[in-house]
């Protein structure tokens, strides 16, 4: 039955998805990237952030992708054009910003994340838990699963987007008593963040499969949503054609003019809190759109939020990277009410991470720990729906060479197990009744 609805709700919401497939085919990298480099640039204090911001003014032709908007402490990422590296070398000298340029080329580094050996043992309906997986086998995945535990799981197709794919929620519930808090969860709302995806797709079978007396436990206390790949679009993009695709593919011209920079809305600057009060230029990675709401994605929460408004208990936010467990606010420094408790909870989901693997995050308000940013889903789930938890969480990079999205597929598997625990500890120490 199961299979059949996904089927017919797939035929209703995205008839013209196979067209687009096909289309898929011909983007892949290839030598046409030949020659662009990657610069690590460290940003150790606010002046090498100004500096930073100048230099992005001025070159905005030069520089394919930034990979973080700019923040103290943290180490920005460049893809620079073949034809612009000399020109941006010379930049970040003139500034003093202390940098490096990586001896491999953006094309090796991009190659060399995936690993073309195949190894059957995490394979499960043509999804494999140890790599970096197409949308097809995402898709393939999503449908199978629920498909084998349909007793408590249910596939919605919630929306579709404007290159006509399906945007998927998974229902998960021991005994769809439709009582029960409903804990939330949201990834791959930024393109180039596969860690995300591959975190909720984890998520989703470690649920269903029920292998612990934990799991079973929370099962028993909570239902679940789970958005696994809210901007598939993006995604598919940035597996393709640009590996630090932020935003969605949002094109108000016509099909063959949207293979620029300029094209796509930052989804999570797309809510409708605090809307475009950080009013980044249209070219901007972070762009917040015409106006709130404006796109499929945000759409497609928004509508399963306020759906499930009256049961809602948690939503959680998965992004990478940063290695950070945030709750709000996002849009300015105010105190949230529940601080106390949702400091007490991340704490918690820190420390059980830690001793997985020795992995250590931050903890606090988003605005603190990082930089203020409006729209973000996070703070409206908290602000407009009235969750009483919500976080937003940044996975850790690489252990081994970390480079920010770059994550090679021998490191997700340790990654998505430490995440688990972090959750689930998080999760356990909830109390939905007071
Ligand atoms: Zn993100």
């Amino acid at each position: 039955m199961n299979l059949i609805w996904n089927y017919i709700s797939f035929l209703i919401h995205c008839i013209n998805f196979l067209v687009v497939a096909v289309s898929e085919k011909n983007n892949t990298f290839n030598s046409n990237h030949e020659g662009q480099k990657l610069f690590k640039v460290y940003m150790n204090s606010e002046k090498d952030v100004q500096a930073l911001k100048r230099i992005e003014e001025k070159c905005q032709d030069c520089i394919i992708q930034w990979t973080d908007y700019f923040a103290q402490n943290t180490k920005v990422i460049l893809h620079v054009k073949e034809d612009s590296v000399n020109e941006v070398r010379d930049d970040l000298l003139k500034h003093n910003l202390t940098h490096e340029m990586l001896k491999d080329s953006y094309l090796d580094v991009v190659k060399k994340e995936r690993n073309p050996l195949r190894s059957p043992q995490h394979d499960e309906f043509g999804y494999n838990y140890a790599k970096h997986n197409g949308f097809g086998a995402i898709r393939s995945l999503l449908i199978g699963l629920t498909n084998k535990y349909k007793r408590i799981s249910r596939l919605e197709i919630v929306e579709c987007t404007i290159e006509i794919r399906p945007i998927y929620a998974v229902h998960i519930s021991n005994d769809w008593s439709n009582t029960k808090p409903i804990i939330m969860i949201e990834c791959g709302i930024h393109a180039r963040e596969w860690a995300s995806v591959e975190a909720c797709i984890y998520f989703i079978s470690v649920l269903l499969k029920q292998k612990t007396e934990n799991i079973k436990r929370i099962m028993d206390q909570y239902d679940f949503v789970i958005l696994p790949l809210l901007n598939p679009d993006g995604y598919v993009y940035s597996m393709s054609k640009s590996r630090f695709w932020r935003k969605n593919r949002h094109c108000d011209k016509q099909y063959e003019m949207c293979d620029l920079n300029c094209v796509g809305i930052d989804l999570n600057r797309n809510f409708d809190i605090n809307f475009c009060e950080d009013q980044s230029p249209q070219c901007a990675a972070t762009y917040c759109g015409s106006k709130p709401f404006s796109e499929k994605e945000t759409q497609a929460v928004r509508n399963i939020l306020k759906r499930l408004q009256k049961r809602l208990f948690a939503f959680f936010d998965i992004h990478s990277y940063g290695a950070m467990w945030m709750f709000p606010y996002a849009k300015s420094m105010e105190i949230p009410r529940n601080y106390e408790e949702m400091k007490r909870l991340s704490e918690i989901a820190v420390e059980a991470i830690k001793k997985v693997n020795g992995s250590e995050y931050r903890v606090g308000p988003a605005a603190r720990v990082v930089y203020t940013a409006s729209g973000s889903s996070m703070d409206y789930a908290f602000d407009v729906i009235n969750v009483k938890y919500a976080f937003a969480i940044e996975l850790r990079e690489a252990n081994i060479n970390p480079l920010g999205f770059i994550m090679h597929e021998e490191e997700i598997q340790p990654l998505l197990e430490e995440t688990w625990t972090g959750l689930e500890a998080c999760i356990l120490a909830m109390n939905p009744y007071k």
